[in-house]
C-alpha cells in the first residue's frame, strides 16, 4: 500500500528512490547556493572579513565527510530495506499512510533534536560537535561544518533509531528534502524582517533562533537545538529567546582564533587534552 502512493507519484520503486535522492540532492545543492547568494546581498552580519576563504574551510569538512556519508547511505538504505520486513515499528499502527509518514517524519526530527541535546551534554561528544561551533562566523557554509567522528556516530546511531521506529529509505530522504533547507537557512546569514523571522520561527528554529545557539556564552548555545521544528525546544525548555543579538560574539572562548580555523587544526582539534 505505501509502496503504491509513492509509486503512484514517481513509478516504480527504483525509480522513486532515484527521484527522491535527485530531489533531495537537488534541495541541498539549490537552497545553499541561493542563500550564498542572497546573504552576499542582504547580510545580517555585515562585517565578515573573507566569505571565500570561510565557505573554503567549512567546505573542505564537509568534503572530507563526504567520505563517510556517500557509503554511509548505502548501508542505510539496505539496512532499512532487511530491518523494515523485520520490525514494522509505526507501519505496524492501524493509520493511514500519510499519518504514519507524518509520524515518522515527526519521529526522525525528535530523534536529531535530542541527538543535538546529546552532543552539548556528553564531553565525549562536545569534544566533536564544538568543531562546528568553533566557527567564528555564521553563513550558510556553516551548516555542512561537522567533525568526521561526529559525522559517523551521527549516522551509525540514526540505523538502531530509523529502524525502530520503522523507517524506510523513502522516509530518510524525504527527511532530508525537508531539512536541509531549514538547516541551511537557520545558519544561514540572510537578514530577513524580525516580523518574518517571529512568524517563522512557530513552525521552525530560524536564522534569529539558531544565531542564539552559535552564541560563545555556554548558557546560550546551550539552547535551540531544534533541526527541522522548533517545537521540540518548547517542549522540553531549551528554546531561548533575545531582545538583540546584533552585537553577540559568535564562535567559542579560545577556539575561534584565525590560527585554529585551519583544516588541519580543526580535525585533529578533539584528539588533544
Ligand atoms: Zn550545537
Amino acid at each position: 500500500m505505501r509502496q503504491a502512493v509513492w509509486c503512484t507519484l514517481f513509478g516504480s520503486k527504483n525509480a522513486t528512490m532515484e527521484k527522491l535522492h535527485l530531489l533531495s540532492f537537488a534541495t541541498t545543492l539549490g537552497g545553499g547556493v541561493l542563500l550564498w547568494l542572497i546573504e552576499g546581498v542582504v547580510p545580517f552580519f555585515s562585517a565578515q572579513a573573507d566569505r571565500g576563504r570561510h565557505a573554503a574551510l567549512n567546505l573542505s569538512l564537509a568534503a572530507v565527510n563526504l567520505a563517510i556519508l556517500l557509503p554511509g547511505s548505502l548501508l542505510m538504505a539496505v539496512f532499512l530495506e532487511y530491518s523494515v520486513r523485520l520490525w514494522p515499528g509505526i507501519r505496524g499502527f492501524e493509520l493511514p499512510i500519510v499519518a504514519q509518514t507524518l509520524l515518522i517524519l515527526l519521529l526522525i526530527d525528535l530523534w536529531m533534536y535530542l541527538w543535538h541535546r546529546l552532543n552539548h551534554t556528553v564531553d565525549f561528544f562536545w569534544r566533536f560537535h564544538s568543531v562546528h561551533h568553533s566557527d567564528p562566523a555564521l553563513d550558510v557554509t556553516s551548516s555542512w561544518r561537522f567533525h568526521s567522528v561526529e559525522i559517523f556516530f551521527s549516522e551509525s546511531l540514526k540505523l538502531p533509531v530509523f529502524a525502530l521506529i520503522g523507517a524506510d529509505i523513502g522516509d530518510v530522504l524525504l527527511y532530508s528534502m525537508l531539512m536541509t533547507p531549514v538547516i541551511e537557512f537557520h545558519h544561514s546569514n540572510v537578514s530577513i524582517p524580525e516580523a518574518l523571522d517571529r512568524a517563522l520561527r512557530a513552525v521552525i528554529p530560524t536564522p534569529f533562533m539558531h544565531r542564539i545557539h552559535h552564541s560563545v556564552l555556554r548558557s546560550e548555545h546551550d539552547s535551540n537545538y531544534g533541526s527541522m521544528l522548533s517545537v521540540w525546544d518548547r517542549l522540553f525548555g531549551s528554546y531561548r529567546m533575545k531582545t538583540s543579538i546584533r552585537n553577540m560574539p559568535l564562535g567559542l572562548e579560545n577556539e575561534s582564533a584565525p590560527d585554529q580555523q585551519r583544516l588541519r587544526a580543526l580535525l585533529l582539534r578533539p584528539f588533544r587534552n
